[in-house]
């Protein structure tokens, strides 16, 4: 077994212990308990939010059962290495202005490492044999914070899965330490216009909107990304204030 699966099904096990599921998951089918999975240990670090601009402290949320440690640096996040293919999608850019906040001042934070991977439009992500793809990397990337602080992504718009709304993973980490771990959610009435498009219309209707998303409902209002029209998609900017250092 690679690490990467091993990490994953230590993860997988450690997650049904602490739900108490034990074998009792295997009457769960796949995609009830991958949304199971992902809700769990959702919890908020109930952060207060600075009001400095680019200070703003989002909740602290779970990285939930996909998270894989690729270390793939590149920043067009809609290719997969394997064999150069491109997942298609409505383009999505990522714009992270990530500050840390210290003695009440707000500062760029350069250097920082972002780490940003959610599922492709048809709702799967790679890397897993029960998605049909493993050995795949498509939807998983990891950039560097610039001088002042920014970090951009190439992606589409995510597709959905069963229990979850839509929605971005995103972890922060400086010097090995992971300093702050992420959902970013989008508006409904942007993601019921974009799912109307192809290739996400040839799929039947989400199940999961916002309001009853278990993670969403702890903080997620706080973590949504600021869209505007770009091209034939959309750019999405999020700031993220780290109050740890
Ligand atoms: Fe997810």
């Amino acid at each position: 077994m690679n690490q990467k699966r091993f990490a994953q099904s230590y993860s997988r096990r450690e997650m049904l212990k602490a739900l108490g599921l034990g074998s009792a998951a295997i009457f769960f089918g796949y995609e009830q308990l991958r949304s199971m999975l992902d809700g769990a240990a959702g919890f908020e670090s109930g952060a207060m939010a600075a009001n400095l601009p680019g200070c703003v402290v989002r909740p602290e949320q779970t990285e939930g059962p996909y998270f894989v440690d690729e270390k793939l640096n590149r920043s067009d996040i809609r290719v997969d290495p394997s064999d150069k293919s491109i997942r298609p999608g409505v383009p999505l850019r990522l714009e992270f202005r990530v500050s840390r906040i210290a003695g009440g001042a707000c500062d760029p934070l350069s250097g920082a490492m972002v780490d940003v991977w959610h599922c492709d439009a048809g709702g799967a992500y790679s890397g897993f044999a029960q998605e049909g793809t493993e050995g795949e990397t498509f939807m998983r990337g990891i950039q560097r914070t610039d001088r002042k602080g920014v970090a951009r992504f190439t992606t589409v718009y995510p597709g959905w899965y069963s229990g979850r709304t839509v929605h971005i993973h995103v972890q922060v980490s400086a010097g090995g330490n992971v300093l702050h771990t992420g959902q970013l959610f989008f508006p409904e009435r942007l993601t019921d216009a974009v799912f109307r498009r192809a290739p996400y219309n040839r799929r039947p209707n989400r199940d999961t909107r916002n309001a009853a998303d278990s993670i969403f409902r702890n903080g997620g209002a706080r973590s949504m990304l600021r869209l505007a029209r770009q091209g034939s998609g959309y750019v999405g900017r999020i700031t993220m204030g780290i109050s740890r250092s």
